[in-house]
């Protein structure tokens, strides 16, 4: 089957080289020409495990290639639009103006009947739009217009996208569904399980999930502030309450907020197409703010932290990207929390393993460390903000002489709190509280 994807970033690559991977015929097209040149050479430009090998290897099996234009699709039965739909001004909706663009695009293109299938997380309703703006381009075209959204994580997208938990189609006839079934036939090797549904309901699936998702992570947050207040542990909670099928383990870690290409801007636009639909969500309204207010106040934890002010101070911060495993900046809450440690006079020292680069341009002003022991040397508090796992296991004396004073702020509670106090150091982290009675045993001679 030979398949066109419309936008080659961190879903339409990954999507791509996948179908490619699983036999297809694909072709990348990206309006970004020097995307696309050094795609040709096998340089992927995004930093996601397994991928570079991936794009690599279909490159020369003959099955993947990359295009500029729509002239690239030709010969395509299927076609999906995997562009960005990032919010539109300071209210939240998403901005179509890619989707839109790529639809006139592929009207233009249109040769025989092609199944057009929506990648990108748009608002209900923009399937209609697609299927409008076609059929007014192309009045003679034969064509259905899928929702197919992505639910795949940067860091674990290759994997996502080859073993998901489920696949969601919106579609609205057979024919269609009959050429979906034929582009994921493959997964039935790997039991995937495919939702099909119709279109609008497949749109909201992508926004409810993900705002789902984004409230787990908002109130293990306010718990873990509940825990840090009443001598409670954010971690052996979130075990106690994620050992509950009806609850699961996953995204009940606390933090310094959610951030991303994806929760921050898809929580706004749902509240938004609720909103218009005059059936607002108090609970997604609730928690785009509180994750909001996180971020200000993880700044403020560390000025505490560092006696009330960090005026003059150094602060080494490692971590700057949203999560682990990739180099996307998006909407990271490192872009709230830096700037406000700036503001309040500090000096700030950074180092991230692959997210550097995009930072630079995000956060001015701030020094880029080669390493993390570079990074800290001489600072009067170390902060993390993110857990890659080359911070997991620091030497942690070095550590302590490269300080000039020993405060560790640990966003993501990596290390453990009783070895950092015996080590001497003063150590914050997240949702960790004391109880007295606790904090008696472990220190025999406290009164
Ligand atoms: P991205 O910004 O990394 O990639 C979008 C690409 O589309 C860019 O390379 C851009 O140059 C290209 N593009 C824009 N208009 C084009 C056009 N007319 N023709 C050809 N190329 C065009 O975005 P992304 O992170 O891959 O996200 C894409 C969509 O997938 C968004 O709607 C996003 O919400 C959704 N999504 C993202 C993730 C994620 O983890 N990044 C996960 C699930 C869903």
């Amino acid at each position: 089957m030979r398949i066109a994807m419309v936008g080659a970033g961190y879903v339409g690559l990954v999507s791509g080289a996948c179908l490619a991977d699983f036999g297809h015929e694909v072709v990348c097209i990206d309006n970004d020409a020097s995307k696309i040149e050094a795609l040709r050479h096998g340089h992927v430009p995004i930093f996601e495990p397994g991928l570079q090998e991936t794009v690599a290897n279909n490159l020369r099996a003959g099955r993947l290639s990359f295009g500029v234009d729509l002239n690239a699709a030709r010969g395509a039965s299927v076609i999906f639009i995997a562009v960005g739909t990032p919010p539109r001004g300071e209210e939240g909706h998403a901005d179509l103006t890619f989707v839109h663009a790529a639809a006139r695009e592929i009207a233009a293109a249109i040769e025989g009947y092609v199944v057009v299938v929506m990648k990108s997380t748009v608002p209900v309703g923009t399937g209609d739009e697609v299927e409008r703006i076609i059929a007014e381009a192309a009045p003679r075209a034969r064509f259905s217009v899928v929702s197919n959204p992505e639910f795949l994580r940067e860091g674990a997208a290759i994997d996502d996208f080859k073993q998901p938990d489920r696949v969601v189609i919106g579609v609205e006839d057979d024919e269609a569904r009959q050429v979906m079934n034929d582009v994921y036939r493959p997964l039935d090797l790997n039991q995937g399980a495919i939702v099909f549904t119709s279109r609008r309901t497949s749109e909201l699936i992508k926004y409810a999930a993900n705002a789902y998702l984004a409230m787990k992570v908002a109130f293990i947050n306010e718990i873990s502030d509940l825990c840090e207040k009443v001598g409670g542990d954010v971690q052996d909670l979130a075990r106690g309450i994620g050992l509950d099928n009806r609850i699961g383990q996953k995204f009940l870690n606390a933090g310094p907020g959610f951030g991303g290409s994806c929760f921050p801007k898809d929580t706004l636009a749902l509240m938004k197409i609720a909103e218009d639909a005059k059936s607002p969500l108090r609970l997604v309204e609730t928690l785009v703010e509180s994750n909001e207010s996180r971020k200000h106040a993880m700044a403020r934890k560390i000025v505490k932290a560092c006696g009330g002010s960090v005026k003059g101070k150094t602060i080494a911060v490692l971590g700057l990207t949203f999560k682990p495993n990739t180099d996307d900046m998006r909407s990271a809450p490192s872009l709230t929390i830096v700037p406000a440690l700036q503001a309040a006079g500090a000096k700030v020292v950074a180092f991230d393993p692959e997210g550097a680069k995009s930072a630079k341009d995000l956060l001015p002003g701030v020094i880029f460390a080669d390493g993390p022991y570079a990074c800290l040397e001489g600072a009067d508090a170390l902060v993390i903000i993110t857990e890659w796992d080359a911070f997991r296991a620091l030497d942690l004396t070095r550590v302590k002489k490269a300080l000039r004073q020993p405060i560790v702020v640990d966003l993501r509670n990596i290390y453990r709190r009783d070895e950092m106090l015996a080590l001497g150091f003063h150590y914050e982290s997240v949702g960790r509280g004391h109880s007295p009675k606790t904090a008696a045993a472990r220190t025999p001679t406290a009164a």
